[in-house]
């Protein structure tokens, strides 16, 4: 109980209100560093140990893993024993999974639904456009992110096709309508659906809303100038009759725009909910005095529906360096050369440094520097060996030998390698299996398929579904790992790779992680089967395979894959990569950004497209994750489409205060050489004195 207290106090006047704000709506609006989420944390306590609220009650949502881990980290450490018994802190998107798992009767899902990621999604879009014309990938991605745009603002197929106003909007509401149509079919939702759907639900099942209502008093929103239409009214309606929620945003970090975020979303729950209480919080806590003055000169050059004044008590502290290089090699160079002398310099620790970018590709010509100083770093957003595209394929099959009714694995390696099994067989298969209620896998054999489908189409079933059969046998017999590697050499996976790799080299490394996943799960089977069953919720995670040996083991193998994961995120030291948008709400006390040029950042379709604004927020959001100091690089050359090209620096630089920077590399800044002249004379005026 005092503890909540203690920590109440430690808190400003501005946030204790903000905290103490628990019978009605509350948005809390403030700058970067200001203690937003330090508020969100504090609060879940505050409701649990001064107001007795159950934290079962209690939802938290954000918007990136990273953010959920770290939330759920700080909240672990103020409450006790059983006391955050239920919580929910996660993504928006996880909060969707839950509702979805609860409510799939309602939603006509069977369970073992599966989960399509980009990737699956974009798949099936490409094959329902080759049925038209002839396309290309710019048009496949065209028509995926218009699907995504139409379920992040909640538009169903039917109102998306009597909303299109040209043809091109036309086709893509034809395609969104087949393709939300296969994905019932393949008992499968999408990343939006994850949003879509609960809304979806609720809107249609008062009762379930109900059932929702009741489970969730208190809803609390990390950065929520994020949402997207989708979000926002799920908050909404789980919200609108206790109206007890606590929102925390900033539209200066408004960075998803692309991504179907609405920023507007801050004055609409104004609308929605009148009872608003509006705090604001000016205090920074997170940066030094020149890195706040470089992140509010830089920001007000955006127009703001709300003013905000961002203060700190801390000291100016070192000025902003701005690193010219001669390209793009030597900037990587230079920033892995920096990490490595300042962490010696400061005594600091490798995970107090960051390095920031636009884009992932940036971050390979770094990796490689890294690695030659042997720096410990963490990729984010980087595949884990388990979502190479090999060892999904490898997996997939595996889970297919385990568990026939996989539909999911069934889509993925029906045609990997090609086995010429086209759309419309799958969807006439596929609506067969719905009909009957079976798995995909068992249609095939079924005789009533037989009237659906060509002799040719069930041949090449047939074909697939024996091989299988018969390594099941195999397996069942004892010799399991012999017959998979088997299966590979038979099914030629490899030549399927060296057909689809750029250069065999890679197609060979990709050949050899599928051997290191075999190899990996016979240690796994003659290994310690206790394993699984020692992890708390180990089962949720297994899924729902049999108990068989191979089972079991592979079970295992993705089990400690996740667990690693999370080790690894958790506590080691290391150099943390990350692009902008996935830094939000992270700071650290070094932070490296790179690539300050024109048409990187500001990246060049937000030029074209004038929506430069979004940019320069991502740079100050970027900016403002700096706790002590702040590197800015560039490249005087770069190589783009394969060309070396000349850049121009950011015209971000030029925003931020000349006094506070100090460049290096650039001599045609005329306070530059003042500068220098004047360290000259002072170093002379040393030397002077020094010999008297
Ligand atoms: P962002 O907009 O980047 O997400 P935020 O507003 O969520 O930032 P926090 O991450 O909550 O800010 O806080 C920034 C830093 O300031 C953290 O290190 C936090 O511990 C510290 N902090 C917050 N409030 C206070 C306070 N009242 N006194 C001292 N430190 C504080
Ligand atoms: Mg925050």
């Amino acid at each position: 109980m005092t503890e909540i207290r203690d920590r109440l106090a430690k808190l400003n006047p501005r946030q204790q209100e903000a905290v103490r704000a628990i019978d009605g709506p509350c948005l809390v609006l403030a700058g970067a560093g200001s203690g937003k989420t330090s508020v969100i944390t504090t609060k879940i306590a505050y409701l649990v140990q001064e107001c007795g609220m159950k934290a079962r009650n209690i939802a938290a949502v954000t918007f990136t893993n990273k953010a959920a881990r770290e939330m759920k980290e700080r909240v672990g450490k103020m409450l006790k024993g059983r006391e955050g018994h239920g919580l929910i802190v996660s993504t928006f998107h996880t909060l969707g999974l839950t509702i979805i798992r609860s409510e799939l009767k309602t939603l006509g899902y069977k369970p073992g639904f599966s989960l399509f990621d980009t990737d699956d999604a974009k798949v099936l879009i490409k094959e329902l456009m080759h049925k038209e014309a002839d396309t290309d990938a710019e048009q496949i991605n065209a028509v995926q992110s218009q699907i995504s745009t139409w379920k992040n603002d909640l538009i169903l197929p039917g109102a998306a096709l009597s909303y299109a106003e040209d043809e091109d909007a036309q086709y893509a509401a034809v395609i969104y309508e087949a393709y939300n149509r296969h994905l019932k079919a393949y008992n499968a939702v999408d990343f939006d659906d994850l949003i879509l759907l609960p809304v979806v639900v609720f809107r249609d099942h008062p009762e379930a809303l109900a059932r929702w209502q009741r489970r969730i008093h208190y809803m609390l929103v990390d950065e929520y100038q994020d949402t997207n239409i989708s979000q926002y009214l799920l908050v909404k309606m789980l919200m609108q009759d206790r109206q007890t929620f606590t929102v925390v945003g900033d539209d200066d970090q408004s960075i998803y725009a692309w991504r179907g975020a609405r920023p507007e979303n801050l004055v609409t729950l104004g609308e929605d909910f009148p009872r608003l209480n509006l705090i604001k919080l000016e205090q920074n806590y997170r940066s030094t005095g020149i890195i706040l003055r470089a992140a509010n000169t830089l920001i007000a050059n955006n127009p703001h529906v709300y003013e905000k004044t961002l203060w700190s008590q801390m000291d100016d502290g070192d000025p902003i360096r701005i690193i010219m290089n001669r390209n793009e090699e030597a900037e990587a160079e230079r920033v892995a050369g920096e990490i490595l002398t300042r962490r010696i310099k400061e005594s600091a620790e490798w995970r107090d440094f960051a390095v920031l970018y636009r884009g992932n590709f940036q971050a390979r010509l770094l990796e490689l520097k890294l690695q030659h100083y042997q720096i410990p770093y963490k990729l984010s957003g980087g595949t884990s060996f388990f979502g190479r595209n090999e060892i999904k394929d490898a997996m997939a099959y595996l889970r297919l030998l385990i568990n026939p009714a996989d539909d999911n694995a069934f889509l993925r390696i029906v045609n990997v390698p090609r086995r010429e099994v086209g759309p419309g067989t799958l969807e006439k298969l596929a609506n067969y299996a719905t009909g009957r209620e079976v798995s995909l896998y068992a249609a095939c054999s079924e005789i009533g398929l037989r009237e659906q489908l060509s002799e040719r189409a069930l041949d090449r079933l047939g074909r697939f579904t024996h091989t299988l059969d018969r390594v099941r046998r195999e397996m069942d017999a004892g010799q399991s790992i012999s017959a998979i590697r088997e299966l590979f050499r038979e099914v030629d996976y490899e030549g399927w790779l060296y057909q689809n790799a750029s250069a065999p080299k890679i197609a060979e490394r990709r050949m050899a992680n599928v051997w290191i996943l075999i190899d990996q799960l016979e240690k796994s089977i003659s290994g310690n089967p206790q394993e699984v069953e020692e992890v708390e919720g180990g089962e949720d995670m297994v899924g729902d395979t049999e108990t068989g040996d191979v089972a079991a083991a592979i079970s295992r193998l993705v089990l400690r894959d996740i667990l690693e994961q999370q080790a690894e995120e958790d506590d080691s030291d290391r150099v943390q990569l990350l692009t902008l948008h996935a830094s939000k709400g992270l700071e650290f006390p070094h932070v490296y950004v790179m690539g300050l040029e024109e048409d990187l950042l500001p990246h060049r379709n937000s030029i074209e497209m004038e929506t430069v604004e979004e940019e320069r927020r991502l740079a100050y959001v970027g900016i403002t994750r700096a706790r002590r100091t702040l590197v800015l690089t560039l490249a005087r050359q770069r190589k783009t489409y394969g060309e070396m090209m000349d850049c121009v620096p950011s015209r971000f630089l030029d925003e931020l205060p000349p006094e506070d920077l100090e460049w290096e590399g650039r001599a045609d800044k005329p306070q530059d050489q003042e500068k220098k002249v004047a360290r000259g004379r002072d170093a002379i005026a040393g030397l002077r004195s020094l010999l008297g």
